[in-house]
C-alpha cells in the first residue's frame, strides 16, 4: 500500500494545480452565491474525472488509490472542489458498472476528455438514505421512458451534462427491490429543468441542488442495466465510489486543518513562548495528528483493496465513518486552538470545519455507517458490492487462486 513514484507525481502535480488555480478562487466561492461554474470545467479538462476509466476509452485508469489522491488533494486547498471532482468521478461508477459496450463508447472518452461531467441523481426530499421510498417514476412508452419527479442533493446538479437518474419502473407505490432502474439523461433534454442554486453552510460555490424532470422523453437504449437494476445501480455507486470519495474529501480537509493548526501554533506566543510548546496545546496536536494518520491508512488501505479486486465493503464503510468523524473533531479542535482568530474568515479553520460538516450525510450519515458496521458484526446477511464488481473493474486483479499481485 505504498504510493508509487507514479502516485507521488500524481500528487504533485494536483497540489500544484490546486495551489495555482483553486486557491485564487476560494474567496470568491466563500461570498458568492451562486456555484461556480467555470471550476468543474478547469478540473474535468485535466483529465481527472475520468480517474478509473479504462485506458480503451480514453481514460487515466488510475483506479481508486489514484482518485483517492486526486481529491484528497483538491480538498486540502478547497473542499467544494474536492466535491466537485468526486461528483463526477461517482458519476462515473454506473456506467462503468451497468453501462453495455455502446454506452461506454458514446459516454466515456467525453467524460475522461472533460468535455462531458456526469452526475448521479438518486436522493429525494422523501427518500435519502431510504432509497426504496422514491417517487421518481419512468414508465415505458414504446422505445421510450418518460420520467417524472424531482430529485435533490444532486452533486454536480448545475454543471452535469448527463444525469444518472434512478426512477420507479414499477409504479409510483411502494417499492419493492426490482421496481428502480436507471437512466442516463442529458441535463438539455427537453423536460429537465433546474431548481435556483441554494447557498449552504459549506462547500459553498459546490452545486448540489435541486433538478426537476417534467414529462422528460428517454430512449430505452439510455436505460442502464436491465429494468429493475436501478437500486443496484444506486447502491453499487454510493457503496465503491461514493464513500470512498468523500472520505477522500474530509481526509484533505482534515490535512488542512493539521498543517494549519500547526502553523498557527508555531506563530502564536502567549507567556513568552509559542502556543506549540504549551503541554495543553501539545496534546491537542498530538490528537490531530493520531486523526490525520489513522484516517490516512484507513482510507487508502480501503481503497488498495478495491484496485486489487479484493472485498472490502466493511473496510470502505470504516474508512468514510473515521475520515469524517476525525475531519470534525479536528477542524472543531482547530477552531478552539485559534482562539477567537479562528472564528474571521480570513483564516480557513472556521471554513475548514464548515466543510467537513457537509461531508457526513453524502454516502450515508455517520449513523448509518454504524448501523452497516452493526449488521456485518451481527453477521446480517447483505450484498457485498465488492465481491461482485471489484475484481472485474480492479486495476490488479487477483489471479484464479486468489493471490493478489502487490501494485
Ligand atoms: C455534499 C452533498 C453531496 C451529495 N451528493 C449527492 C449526489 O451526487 N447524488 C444524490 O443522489 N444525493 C446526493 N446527496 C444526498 C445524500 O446522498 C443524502 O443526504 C443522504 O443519502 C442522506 O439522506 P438525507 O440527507 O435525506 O437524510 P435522511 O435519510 O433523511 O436522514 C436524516 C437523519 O435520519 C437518520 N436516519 C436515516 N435512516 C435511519 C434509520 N433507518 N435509523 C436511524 N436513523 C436513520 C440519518 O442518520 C440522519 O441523521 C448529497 C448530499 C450532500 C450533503
Amino acid at each position: 500500500m505504498i504510493e508509487t513514484t507514479d502516485h507521488q507525481r500524481l500528487r504533485q502535480q494536483v497540489r500544484d494545480f490546486a495551489d495555482a488555480e483553486v486557491a485564487p478562487r476560494v474567496a470568491d466561492m466563500e461570498t458568492c452565491a451562486t456555484a461556480d461554474t467555470a471550476l468543474p470545467a478547469l478540473i474535468a479538462r485535466q483529465g481527472w474525472i475520468g480517474v478509473t476509466i479504462p485506458a480503451d476509452y480514453g481514460g487515466m485508469a488510475g483506479g481508486h488509490f489514484a482518485k483517492t489522491i486526486i481529491i484528497e488533494e483538491l480538498s486540502r486547498v478547497s473542499g467544494t472542489a474536492g466535491a466537485i471532482a468526486q461528483a463526477s468521478q461517482l458519476g462515473v461508477a454506473k456506467i462503468l458498472h451497468f453501462g453495455t459496450e455502446e454506452q461506454k463508447q458514446r459516454w466515456l472518452p467525453p467524460i475522461a476528455s472533460g468535455d462531458c461531467l456526469p452526475t448521479i441523481a438518486v436522493t429525494e426530499e422523501g427518500s435519502g438514505g431510504h432509497v426504496l421510498g422514491m417517487r421518481t417514476t419512468a414508465a415505458r412508452d414504446g422505445d421510450h421512458y418518460v420520467l417524472n419527479g424531482r430529485k435533490q442533493y444532486v452533486g454536480n446538479s448545475h454543471v452535469g451534462h448527463v444525469h444518472g437518474v434512478v426512477a420507479c419502473t414499477g409504479g409510483d407505490g411502494a417499492k419493492a427491490n426490482r421496481e428502480l432502474s436507471a437512466f442516463l439523461v442529458e441535463a438539455d433534454r427537453p423536460g429537465v429543468r433546474l431548481i435556483p442554486h441554494q447557498r449552504t453552510m459549506g462547500l459553498r460555490g459546490f452545486s448540489f441542488g435541486d433538478i426537476v424532470f417534467e414529462d422528460v422523453r428517454v430512449p430505452a437504449t439510455h436505460r442502464l442495466g436491465a429494468e429493475g437494476d436501478g437500486l443496484d445501480v444506486a447502491y453499487s455507486s454510493s457503496i465503491l465510489y461514493g464513500r470512498p470519495n468523500l472520505a477522500a474529501v474530509a481526509l484533505g480537509i482534515l490535512r488542512a486543518a493539521v498543517e494549519e493548526t500547526v502553523s498557527f501554533s508555531k506563530q502564536r506566543h502567549r507567556y513568552g513562548r509559542p502556543l506549540s510548546q504549551h503541554p495543553v496545546i501539545m496534546h491537542k496536536i498530538g490528537a490531530l495528528e493520531q486523526r490525520l494518520n489513522t484516517a490516512r491508512t484507513l482510507v487508502y488501505q480501503a481503497v488498495h483493496r478495491l484496485d486489487h479486486g479484493q472485498p472490502c465493503d466493511r473496510e470502505l464503510i470504516n474508512s468514510k465513518y473515521h475520515a469524517v468523524e476525525a475531519a470534525i473533531d479536528s477542524t472543531r479542535d482547530a477552531v478552539r486552538i485559534h482562539g477567537a482568530a479562528g472564528l474571521r474568515t480570513n483564516r480557513p479553520v472556521e471554513r475548514l470545519y464548515r466543510d467537513a460538516i457537509c461531508t457526513d450525510a453524502p454516502a450515508g450519515t455517520r449513523d448509518i455507517q454504524l448501523y452497516r458496521l452493526a449488521e456485518a458484526a451481527l453477521g446480517v446477511d447483505r450484498p457485498q458490492w465488492s465481491a461482485r464488481f471489484a475484481r472485474s473493474t480492479a486495476l490488479h486483479p487477483p489471479t484464479e487462486d486468489g493471490t493478489v499481485l502487490s501494485a
